[in-house]
């Protein structure tokens, strides 16, 4: 039993250390693909309900890899997180969104606000504040065509100061997005304390709503509960004309996910706009 016990310990032991010099090599990958431009971003539109125009634009961040090819970002914003690179990274996103937003309203493109996604780290460390100004002067973009989104459940630490940053975030006129809403803890006691905008519905109570009365009864309280507090709220990941109808009678204020497109590269996404009757 004690040779069984050795060996399944090594066995343990060899699959932590493989995992930690995977994890090495991916955090090696993710300066130099930061270095050497391997990032691009996606974009995905929302749409609004009342008038079905283009409401908004998320940035989503793509890693084509030399190797490995397409590393879907689920893989590695966690280590960047982890290992710190993931203040660079969003730096360069809030950068590439921002200018990429310029560049299309100076096309002539209807105007909208870009969301771009930040790791909640940015709240406890360097300096947020600074960071998203020397973007937005260096890109000149309107703060008021710019949307943060960030995710509940990391905002525990700190609340005070993160409430301070958030605050002047909005004060400089950018809007603040809770992204994957009623996946994180205390939810509601954030809601009630952060000065947000809008709440992103997660795709984990979309997905298949239509016919699961657990989940259209929180869809409806979370959209009621934003109606009351007067805050924006999007739906996200709507695949099928089934949510789409659910979430209308609702009155879900917009919308977002593959039914009315997937993520698309730039090009497509100038295609996309000019092409969209509304429907
Ligand atoms: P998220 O912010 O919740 O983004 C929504 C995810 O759902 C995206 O996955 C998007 O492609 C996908 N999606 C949109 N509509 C649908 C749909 O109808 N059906 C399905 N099945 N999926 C849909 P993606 O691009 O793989 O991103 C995953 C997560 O990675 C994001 O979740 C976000 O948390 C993070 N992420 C992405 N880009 C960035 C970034 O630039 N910076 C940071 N810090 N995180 C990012
Ligand atoms: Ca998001
Ligand atoms: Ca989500
Ligand atoms: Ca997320």
């Amino acid at each position: 039993a004690k040779e069984q016990g050795n060996s399944i310990y090594h066995f343990y032991d060899r699959m932590i250390e493989n995992q930690l010099s995977e994890n090495m090599k991916l955090e090696n990958g993710l300066r130099s693909a930061l270095l050497n431009d391997q990032f691009s971003l996606y974009y995905q539109p929302k749409i609004d309900a009342k008038t079905g125009r283009i409401s908004g634009a998320e940035a989503l961040i793509r890693w084509i890899h030399p190797e490995y090819g397409f590393v879907p970002p689920d893989k590695f914003i966690q280590l960047a997180e982890t290992s710190g690179i993931i203040m660079d990274i969003d730096e360069w996103v809030v950068t590439e969104a921002c200018r990429q937003n310029k560049a299309w309203q100076e096309q002539g493109l209807p105007r909208f606000p870009i969301a771009v996604n930040l790791s909640a780290r940015h709240f406890y460390q360097g300096n947020l504040i600074s960071m998203i100004s020397r973007v937005l002067t260096k890109t000149r973009l309107d703060p008021q065509d710019l949307i943060l989104e960030i995710t509940e459940g990391s905002l525990i630490k700190s609340a005070e100061y993160v409430i301070k940053v958030m605050a002047d975030l909005r004060a400089m006129g950018i809007t603040i997005s809770m992204d994957d809403f009623g996946t994180g803890y205390s939810s509601l006691s954030q809601l009630q304390r952060l000065p947000i905008h809008e709440i992103k519905l997660d795709r984990s109570f979309i997905q298949g709503l239509a016919h699961d009365p657990k989940k259209s009864a929180i869809v409806r309280a979370v959209i009621a509960l934003a109606h009351h507090m007067e805050l924006g709220i999007v739906a996200e990941g709507i695949e099928s004309e089934a949510e789409l109808r659910y979430l209308r009678s609702l009155n879900c204020a917009q919308f977002q996910g593959y039914l009315f497109s997937k993520p698309l590269r730039e090009e497509e996404f100038t295609q996309f706009v000019k092409h969209w009757d509304g429907s």
